[in-house]
């Protein structure tokens, strides 16, 4: 039976394909993020019966494994280093955004409302999982800061116990500098509703709250 054909899926479970090579197929898909066995047989058997779909993905792999690279300057997943963020004359090079993940950078760039450059972390402090601060980036941070005159350090941070700490690892290391350090604002979600907002979430925007003009 062609694999591709309704059934070819249907091994019994926890069985294997007679076709070694399906099998490592299958096996590599596996080891992909969030693919269980069901989802990388599916896939496997796609792929060997679409064969447009499998050489574009390969062409894909290969292009971005060759072509991706990260930005020496901020971090940033980029094709040319220093990035077009990091070298637009137009960005305000005296306001970094400082965040976790380069994919932290995407949803700031959508919006577009922010005029100023990142730095990206990598990861952030876990002293419970060994996660020291050696690990993290911090002197090329505080490098950037002071070659490009840094006037605020935005801390754009998860509000997990990770980013917690990692935002008053950088509170520290800034600490007696003439930058002004601050976090974004947490609280309730625009258009969210006040009866179903969590208690920690409700906690914060009420420390964070801000004042209402002519109030
Ligand atoms: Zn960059």
């Amino acid at each position: 039976m062609h694999p591709g054909a309704p059934g070819g899926g249907r091994q019994a479970s926890g069985g294997e394909f007679q076709s070694p090579a399906l099998e490592r197929l299958v096996r590599s898909l596996q080891q992909l993020p969030g693919l269980g066995r069901k989802s990388a047989t599916r896939i496997a058997l796609h792929l060997l019966a679409n064969h447009e779909d499998a050489a574009q993905l390969t062409t894909a792999v290969d292009d971005a494994r060759r072509q991706v690279t990260r930005c020496g300057r901020c971090g940033a997943i980029t094709e040319s280093d220093p990035c077009a963020i990091c070298t637009n004359p137009g960005r305000d090079a005296s306001l970094l955004c400082v965040v976790a993940s380069p994919v932290d950078i995407l949803p700031f760039e959508k919006a577009a409302f922010f005029r100023g450059r990142y730095f990206v972390l990598g990861r952030l402090l876990s002293p419970l999982d060994g996660v020291r601060a050696e690990d993290l980036p911090f002197d090329r941070l505080r490098a950037r800061i002071d070659e490009d005159e840094v006037r605020e350090v935005i801390l754009a941070l998860d509000t997990s116990v990770e980013g917690e700490t990692t935002a008053l690892y950088v509170q520290r290391l800034l600490a007696g500098r003439a930058i002004h350090l601050s976090r974004l604002a947490t609280g309730i979600p625009v258009g969210g509703a006040l009866a179903y907002t969590d208690e920690a979430t409700l906690q914060r925007a009420f420390q964070h709250r801000t004042g209402v003009e002519g109030g």
